[in-house]
């Protein structure tokens, strides 16, 4: 039976992509090696290694300035390394749920730290950014709570902004959507949801806000490290890096970012109108400008909860994977990343007006 994967993260990926990476786990682009087996220091892998960072410039559209950076320890390390690096007095972080929470814990250990408005159901707009802050920190997409700052308001923050540096969190909703990285300092995210299997993230970062701080940075913990060693100061996550440059092919070959960013509202519209329109199901994000293409979250209505079983069995049993909702908002989530294409949510669609026929 056809799987269709609606995983978190790690999470769906193209399956040409799949089948390239088991090929050079075999034979890595005829070199009669493994990918698993190759030097990250020999004429194999620096190529990779280039091509993966020409890529996400050219796909991101990342102006004069910035380096892009492989590095281990996934987005929950960004979260210490941001305010190691950038942090010397204050920081103001908008709290929009789990995954910025965690950051807001980190960056305390270091500074003062604003917390300029929080929820978890909507993205607040009613703050201001203090302007004598170091860095302001926001996260694009909500991956637990299913919400994501729509462009408009991103806007609106980049106006906010004024001088103030900003950082943001785009581990789930990197090369989505079509994003101005020149209004950033730093963007970091695991590549786990978009990009790449578990094991490497990405930070985009403009040089000129490094080396601002007056602590001592541990030698690993210092993006100018990585940027000196061209990511390979120390052994790089060599097999999901690969796997990243199979990717971003994939995406440049179809059309790149505007492409997908397309296909991508188009898969939103479809679910979220079933849903809306649902006898069993309701969203749980109401408001329509805050939603997030990629993670769906959905509950049963109310004095419906007990339909919770039944249908997670009937989808399962119809080849839908991983759509348990997170543990904190319940229900289901639909995770429809980049390789999830338009017949795989059509296929969740079919299975929730199938079921409601029935029930
Ligand atoms: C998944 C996720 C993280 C955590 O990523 P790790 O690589 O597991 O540390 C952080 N932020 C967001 C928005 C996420 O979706």
């Amino acid at each position: 039976m056809k799987k269709y994967n609606f995983n978190a993260g790690p999470s769906i990926l193209p399956q040409e992509v799949i089948k390239q990476t088991a090929e050079a786990v075999l034979d890595f682009e005829g070199q009669g090696l493994s990918v698993l087996e190759i030097s990250h220091r020999a004429k194999y892998f620096q190529p990779v290694m280039d091509e993966a960072e020409a890529l996400m410039k050219e796909l991101l559209g990342v102006p004069e300035g910035y380096r892009v950076l492989f590095l281990g320890g996934g987005a929950s390390m960004q979260f210490c390394m941001v305010p190691f690096n950038l942090l010397e007095k204050k920081a103001a972080y908008l709290n929009t749920g789990v995954w910025s929470k965690k950051a807001i814990k980190e960056a305390k250990a270091f500074g003062e730290v604003v917390e300029v408005a929080a929820s978890t159901n909507s993205i607040p707009m009613d703050f201001d950014i203090p302007q004598d802050c170091d860095y302001f920190h926001i996260t694009t997409n909500n991956t637990i709570y299913g919400t994501e700052i729509s462009d408009a308001k991103l806007q609106e923050i980049y106006r906010k902004k004024g001088k103030v540096t900003l950082v943001a969190d785009m581990s789930s909703d990197i090369l989505s959507r079509k994003i101005d990285v020149s209004q950033y300092g730093l963007i970091y995210g695991g590549a786990q949801k978009n990009i790449a299997p578990a094991g490497v993230t990405f930070v985009i970062v403009r040089e000129d806000i490094l080396g601002k701080v007056s602590r001592y940075i541990p030698t690993m913990l210092d993006y100018r490290t990585h940027i000196e060693g061209g990511s390979m100061f120390n052994t790089p996550p060599v097999l999901p890096i690969y796997t990243a440059v199979l990717t971003l092919r994939w995406l440049k070959k179809n059309g790149g970012v505007d492409w997908i960013e397309k296909r991508n509202i188009a898969k939103a519209e479809l679910l979220y109108n079933c849903i809306d329109s649902s006898k069993l199901f309701t969203a749980t994000i109401m408001d329509k400008e805050d939603r997030s293409r990629m993670n769906i979250c959905f509950v049963p209505k109310p004095g419906k909860e007990d339909i919770f079983d039944d249908f997670f069995a009937f989808a399962s049993a119809k080849g839908m994977v991983g759509i348990k909702g997170h543990r904190l908002v319940g229900g289901f989530r639909a995770s429809c990343y980049n390789a999830m294409d338009l017949e795989g949510v059509q296929a969740l669609v079919d299975c929730i007006h199938e079921y409601e026929k029935k029930f």
